[in-house]
């Protein structure tokens, strides 16, 4: 039996599992094997060919980790996923994929301190190009693509800036010109689904919210099957072309028969297979535990950090708050409001008076809160980004992304919002 349901609330519960058929076990057994039994030497012949899916090898597969990968596909709208080590290699792999030496991709300057780095500095290395641009002006993709681009990449909710990026807008430049939206989803699972706004890949690390208990570091990429890589086979030849390290396949050929799904079953019988940024089974075990409650939980992180951004908008020690309903300027705002249903995230920004000084006063005042490199979290998180997440990034790089010197980053978390707002005022009262 399947439970068919549309509803984010069910399918985190649902999707891609029913009960084990050996045991009836209920909750998804955590399958901690190396390897796996082939039926036959044909059986096993077919499975390599990919004639047949099936186990082979967990770097590759595992039936824990496939529960996680179709239940997030089916949360997000799409055909396929593939699980991961890291959100890292989640965001490497989705362009990895389809860009080689040469090529060139074209990113929002809104990113992770992290993605920023793998961006400017190793893909640089590898050859691979990348293209920033403002997000707030969506006609900037189109103008720094040519022949050579091979994806747009954004984050859906960038911090610290927390303006959602315009998706159908970029999309559908996107969709014009035969270039496809990768999204990283990470800060706001279930209140956006990127795929149903014209995105075709959905980026996440799992270790934030899906996990959303601090426990396990993890990353996933989920196929929307809306692309067609086919038709647009001159700037894709990473999956239209002979692959030879795969004697001779043409993805977009070779999978057809299992649906719109050449781009992942790449990703997954060619870069992991390679590259080995496996998620363990383990992992995978502790992310079907937070996925089961997400729904949940970024509903009650939306709603404290709401109340906390109109807490910390009444202060007078602070000058500037962050949060995507806050936004002084309209076109943030209607994006906020056409992009994020069911709340606005956990995530909230905000500027002392008393800058830097007082930001890391701030911090080394808290009580509940917790002084770390995270979001996500059921607890209540905080950091100075200029000196910890973004300290590896120029001054310049810095103030593109958004980072001043006397910004404090909050995850807001599931605690009583009473307590929440106690610790922060009183930090807040010791800082100023
Ligand atoms: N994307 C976003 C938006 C992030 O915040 C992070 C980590 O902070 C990553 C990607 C990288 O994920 P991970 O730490 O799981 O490698």
């Amino acid at each position: 039996m399947s439970v068919d349901s549309k509803n984010p609330e069910t399918i985190a519960l649902h999707a891609g599992y029913r009960a084990d058929p050996t045991t009836g076990a209920v909750a998804v057994p955590i399958y901690q094997t190396t390897s796996y039994q082939f039926d036959s030497t044909e059986h096993a012949a077919n499975l390599f060919a990919l004639k047949e899916l099936g186990n082979i090898y967990t770097r590759i597969m595992n039936p824990t980790v496939d529960v996680l990968e179709q239940r997030i596909a089916a949360l997000e709208g799409g055909v396929a996923a593939l699980a991961l080590g890291s959100g890292q290699a989640a965001s490497a792999f989705s362009i990895q994929n389809i860009a080689q030496s040469g090529d060139n991709i074209i990113s929002s300057t809104d990113l992770y301190g992290g993605t920023w780095n793998l961006f400017a500095n190793t893909f640089k290395a590898m050859g691979i190009e990348v293209r920033f641009v403002d997000p707030a002006e969506p006609k900037a993709f189109a103008e720094a693509t040519d022949g050579k681009t091979r994806a747009y990449y954004a984050e859906t909710l960038p911090n610290p800036k927390l303006k959602v990026f315009p998706i159908a807008e970029v999309a559908e430049i996107g969709h014009k010109l035969g270039v496809p939206l990768i999204m990283d989803n990470t800060a706001c699972p279930v209140l956006c689904r990127p795929l149903d706004h014209g995105a075709s890949i959905v980026i996440y690390s799992t270790t934030k919210y899906i996990g959303g208990h601090g426990t396990s570091i993890g990353g996933l990429v989920v196929d929307g099957g809306n692309f067609d890589w086919e038709a647009h086979s001159e700037r894709f030849p990473m999956l239209n072309q002979p692959d030879p390290s795969y004697h001779g396949a043409v993805w977009t050929e070779a999978v057809k028969p299992m649906g719109p799904i050449a781009y992942i079953i790449k990703m997954r019988v060619t870069l992991l297979r390679d590259l080995g940024a496996a998620m363990s089974p383990f992992n995978a075990f502790m992310f079907l535990q937070g996925l089961e409650t997400v729904p949940l939980r970024i509903r009650e992180h939306s709603k404290n950090a709401a109340t906390v951004a109109n807490f910390l908008s009444k202060r007078d020690d602070v000058t500037t708050v962050i949060y995507p309903t806050l936004h002084a300027d309209k076109e943030s705002k209607a994006r906020t409001a056409k992009y994020l249903s069911g709340g606005s995230g956990g995530l909230v920004g905000f500027e002392l008076k008393g800058g830097s000084e007082a930001g890391r006063a701030f911090i080394d005042s808290l009580g509940m809160h917790y002084h770390v490199a995270n979001i996500g979290d059921a607890r209540s998180l905080a950091i100075h980004p200029a000196t910890t997440t973004h300290s590896q990034l120029t001054p310049e790089e810095q103030v593109a992304s958004g980072v001043t010197d006397g910004y404090v980053r909050l995850s807001v978390g599931i605690e009583h919002i009473d307590d929440i707002l106690t610790d922060l005022s009183q930090a807040l009262d010791k800082a100023s």
